[in-house]
């Protein structure tokens, strides 16, 4: 009884000095004291709490001593409530429950940018990779899943104002298990990347890491090879931006790339293909008089073209021609025209960052080709899915790219809502419970974003296919005119609303389930319309470097033969198709969700800024996240199992219990006196309303 006495005393003592683990037991539940009691576990290095069994991580920008193969074995085959809050306990759940009871998970890390997505996503694959064998075969899987990382890191991730190591794309992996839990495989699918950065950076961001590795890492020979030299003599890279970590990452792609399985040749082709992009974005153009008083251009430094040329195996005037010149095909006609000094350097950004982004895309399917199950296991396999996924996003100026991320928040969002609820409620009605239905769907922004008469994504490409003069100023028109009455659609001309001064001429608003976002159009036409000039795709296909030229490379619309030409589908098309399979991907899984918080904007490890926090706190749901729980159950278990781990806490149960489990139960439940409100009989399980119930059955339990 003292005994007892002192660990009650012990456990609110805890909650007193490190704030509640589970916010389900937040009393009274309110937006400040959930912030304070984040705040309070942060303080006290206490980076996880606990919404049921969603987990909440707050980003401690400093390395804890919590994720060491001791640790890991803590968390072993644990109960959520038996140890502090950890991802490894998720990981635990997700893996055990695949393994156990055979049903496939997906694991979703949303949050904002520099929360800590990328490393929550490594520590699940490193706890996954701990908790199956140690063969060499599996080891060798495992490894191959693991090294993805660095390789996609480099290409995919990059320094931006809010994170040193911005991923720059969207991942979902699905690691395949066999029937003993062993990975066996793998599958990376790629969302967006932003293949914008590769021509331009923001102010004291950087490009993608892979440009500073090769120009600060690779040896003397292999720059030469490439005809490299220092980072000052780029314009695609600032000077000043490498440091001294570059050099020593590039080692490690190069043997992460070794340990996929690349071939010496593949790697040495996609070092090609980089550099080429570094060279590509150096050439200059300058405008010349032309006869016919059309303006024309030159290139300013032939020796680049030369160069470049020679690497990628284009002939130096065909790439000149692409470079300077457009050619258009109308009917039988072919006519080809001059372009600007301008109009040319804007060829030349669009090249780079098509190859750029292809080259990402083929990394990908290269390194599937490596983790791929071969296909007569592949049937019998289990499914854990990894998705780390570019967070809501809302800046002083939104543009395409932010649009297509909200937006997939939004899908994200629905399927959150429907995965969490619907669950339980087919569960309370499957157990005969009763419940109050909470309703916080959010498909009205998503139909107004989607729906394909009149949402904003169709007209977007209705107004990119549209013949005729098709301006960024054109599509906001549509936009007014068919979405304009939308009660989450705002505009400065749109009919519902009185001139809103707020808004900018050339910008619209939505009402998005995290807040309001404004969209300003400028380039919307441009990045949606995703296809490179005929001239380029033609140079393309014609190269003889092994990635880039042929019918199998990056360009295959731009073969010569084809005179049929198929418009390439739009970027808004791609991406909702994208978006669509990725839901029901994930709709056929168990969920499980890690949330990420950022605690500053100054990547420090001591401050906690509460608005920054608030903010987050709101557009992730979390409260509402809290109510829905706390309206619910927060446990069940079955009655056989609830039993056997009790049973000693009843002289009618203990030892051995004969009767039926649900009796068992009862007879534990009455001798412990857990008061009849807190819990409630379903069909085959126990319903627990709160944790604390539980709580208290594990302290008793660990007092008998
Ligand atoms: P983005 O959307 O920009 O890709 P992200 O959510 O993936 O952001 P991360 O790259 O995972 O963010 O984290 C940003 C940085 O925060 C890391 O580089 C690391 O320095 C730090 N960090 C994140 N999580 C942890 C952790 N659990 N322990 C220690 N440091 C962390
Ligand atoms: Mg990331």
């Amino acid at each position: 009884m003292v005994k007892k006495l002192i660990r009650m005393a012990l456990r609110s003592l805890l909650d007193e000095m490190v704030g509640v683990g589970d916010a389900v037991l937040l009393e009274p539940l309110s937006e400040n004291h959930f912030l304070e009691n984040l705040q309070l576990r942060f303080q006290h290095d206490e980076i996880y709490t606990y919404i049921g069994n969603v987990v909440v991580s707050t980003n401690p920008y400093k390395s804890l001593p919590i994720y060491d193969s001791e640790m890991i074995e803590r968390y072993r085959g644990r109960n959520l409530y038996e140890l502090p809050p950890h991802i490894y306990s998720v990981s635990d759940l997700a893996y055990r429950s695949m393994k156990n009871y055979g049903r496939d998970q997906c694991i979703m890390i949303t949050g904002e940018s520099g929360s800590g997505k990328t490393e929550a996503s490594k520590l699940v694959m490193k706890y996954v990779a701990a908790m199956s064998s140690r063969s060499t075969e599996v080891e060798k899987i495992k490894q191959q899943l693991l090294q993805s990382n660095p390789v996609l890191e480099a290409f995919g991730n990059a320094k931006t104002n809010r994170n040193d190591n911005s991923s720059r794309f969207g991942k979902y992996m699905d690691i395949e298990f066999d029937f003993k839990g062993d990975p066996v495989g793998g599958l990376i699918t790629n969302y967006l990347l932003e293949k914008s950065r590769v021509v331009r950076q923001a102010q004291g961001e950087r490009n993608f890491h892979i440009f500073y590795q090769i120009l600060c890492g690779a040896s003397p020979t292999v720059l030469k090879k490439l005809k490299l030299d220092s980072v000052e003599k780029f314009s695609y890279v600032s000077p000043g931006d490498a440091n001294p970590d570059d050099a020593k990452s590039f080692n490690e792609v190069l043997s992460a790339f070794d340990v996929i399985g690349f071939t010496r040749a593949e790697v040495d082709s996609v070092l090609v293909l980089v550099a080429a992009v570094l060279k590509l974005g150096n050439i200059k153009f300058r405008s010349v008089a032309a006869k016919n008083g059309m303006e024309n251009c030159g290139i300013v430094n032939r020796e680049d073209v030369v160069d470049v040329c020679e690497m990628l195996s284009i002939k130096s005037q065909s790439l000149t021609s692409a470079l300077t010149e457009r050619t258009m095909t109308a009917k039988q006609d072919t006519v080809t025209c001059t372009l600007s000094a301008n109009e040319a350097s804007y060829n030349r950004d669009a090249l780079c960052k098509e190859v750029y982004d292809r080259l990402f895309t083929w990394l990908v399917n290269r390194i599937n080709s490596s983790i791929k199950v071969p296909s007569q296991t592949n049937k019998k396999c289990k499914v854990m899915g990894v998705l780390d996924i570019y967070g809501f996003e809302v800046f002083e100026h939104n543009g395409f790219e932010q649009f297509m991320i909200n937006y997939c928040n939004e899908k994200l969002q629905q399927i959150f809502v429907e995965l969490t609820l619907r669950e339980e409620q087919e569960e309370y009605v499957k157990e005969g419970i009763e419940w109050l239905h909470i309703d916080y769907f959010n498909n009205a922004i998503i139909c107004l974003i989607e729906n394909p008469h009149n949402g904003v994504l169709s007209m977007l490409d209705e107004e990119c296919l549209r013949p005729g003069d098709v301006t960024d100023s054109t599509l906001l028109a549509k936009l007014e005119s068919v979405c304009g009455k939308h009660e989450h659609f705002e505009s400065r001309r749109a009919t519902k609303f009185l001139a809103d001064k707020t808004l900018p001429h050339d910008a619209f608003r939505i009402q998005h389930y995290a807040g309001k976002v404004t969209y300003f159009v400028e380039n919307f036409i441009d990045k949606n319309n995703n296809s490179l000039f005929r001239n380029l795709s033609n140079a393309a296909f014609l190269s003889a470097h092994p990635l880039l030229g042929g019918a199998k490379g990056l360009f295959p619309e731009g073969d010569p033969s084809i005179t049929v030409l198929k418009r390439s589908p739009t970027s808004a098309f791609q991406f909702k198709a994208s978006m669509s399979a990725l839901m029901k991907n994930l709709l056929l899984k168990n969920p499980n969700y890690i949330r990420c918080i950022k605690p500053n904007d100054v990547k420090r490890s001591s401050v906690f800024s509460s608005d920054l926090v608030r903010h987050q706190v709101r557009y992730l749901g979390l409260l509402e996240n809290v109510r829905v729980r706390r309206a619910g159950y927060a446990f069940r278990q079955k009655y056989e199992d609830c039993v056997t781990r009790y049973k000693m806490l009843s002289p009618n149960t203990w030892p051995l219990w004969h009767g039926a489990a649900k009796d068992g139960v009862k007879h534990i439940l009455l001798n412990v006196k857990i008061s009849p409100d807190q819990y409630e009989y379903g069909r085959s399980k126990i319903f627990i309303r709160n944790p604390r119930t539980l709580f208290k059955l594990e302290e008793h339990r660990a007092a008998a």
